[in-house]
């Protein structure tokens, strides 16, 4: 009897930096995900943009001075412009994309209009207002002759999505006109990151909550693509005393920080572990694991605690 294949978490960081104790805990939460449910733990390297010298090997090694171990082989997205670009020209092909030739600043002005925008949406969540959806051939061409180079935007057909999250429930979202590909010709990251999740059997998606509004739209073009859908869990982030999103500049919190102040990965994977009330190696912790058991509310990190 051949049994169904389990499916595969993963980690995807971007290399701009090395990883603080906020992405090493989400890191860890990834790798217990997958593995307590027998899944593969892929890592992804989301290197479309902002790539800091040596970033990706330290992000690595320092993932493996915590224990967690990952399935080979590491993708890079910067070698699969292949698919990010078949995968536009199929939502192209089947009316669901569109060439969109608007810049930042038309795009602000058109969207701080009052019906647009939500009442306290963030940036990243403001519906872009439509501006090149009817454009005629004869536009797109004068466009063109003129120099400009469009970005692809999904043509959204829904205004929301429902997605399925271990940790959120069922949750809505808004579902709007994403750049599928930038102006530069860089696949956007909604885009790629449903084509790799897809592409590499990922069937469980754990990362921060500051995505969850993005899982929608991202469910949404999967499902445009026919793609399974995948399984969410998106997990409290670690903020500073202030309420913000940890970041480097907060003191130390990076391995490389906290080992020239003496202390070693295993301490700090200690901590780490602490937050989310387990001890251990990761693979002791893969005994006790329980998703519901996860505290429900960020880590506030003090570093000069950690
Ligand atoms: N590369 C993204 C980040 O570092 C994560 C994307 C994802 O997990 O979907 O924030």
């Amino acid at each position: 009897m051949t049994l169904p294949a389990p499916g595969a978490g993963r980690f995807a960081p971007s290399p701009s930096g090395d990883l603080h104790v906020g992405n090493l805990r989400t890191a860890l939460l990834a790798w217990l995900f997958a593995r307590s449910t027998g899944r593969a733990f892929l890592l992804r390297v989301e290197d479309l943009d902002r790539v800091a010298a040596g970033a990706e090997e330290r992000q690595l090694s320092d993932l493996a001075a915590l224990g967690l171990d990952w399935d080979p082989p590491v993708v890079r997205q910067s070698a699969r412009t292949d698919r990010y670009d078949a995968a536009v020209d199929a939502l192209s092909a089947d009316g669901f994309a569109y060439p969109c030739f608007c810049t930042r600043r038309e795009i602000r002005e058109a969207a701080s209009a009052p019906q647009v925008v939500g009442d306290a949406a963030p940036a990243a969540d403001l519906a872009y207002p439509g501006t090149c959806r009817s454009l005629t051939p004869a536009d797109i061409a004068d466009r063109v002759a003129a120099g400009r180079r469009p970005a692809w935007r999904l043509r959204a057909a829904r205004e929301t999505w429902t997605v399925a999250d271990l940790l959120h429930g069922s949750f809505t979202g808004r579902v709007d006109d994403v750049v599928l590909r930038r102006n530069d010709g860089l696949a956007a990251y909604n885009l790629a990151v449903v084509v790799d999740d897809a592409a590499q059997g990922v069937d469980q998606v754990v990362r921060g909550d500051d995505l969850l509004t993005s899982a929608p739209r991202q469910a949404y073009l999967g499902h445009l693509l026919g793609l399974p859908p995948v399984t969410y869990a998106h997990v409290p982030l670690a903020l500073n005393g202030d309420g913000r999103r940890l970041a480097k500049r907060d003191g130390a919190v990076t391995l490389a920080d906290l080992a020239a102040r003496g202390r070693n990965a295993e301490q700090v994977l200690a901590v780490i572990a602490a937050s989310v009330g387990l001890t251990g190696t990761p693979q002791d912790m893969l005994d006790g694991f329980d998703p519901a058991a996860l505290p429900a509310g960020p880590w506030i990190v003090d570093p000069a605690l950690l």
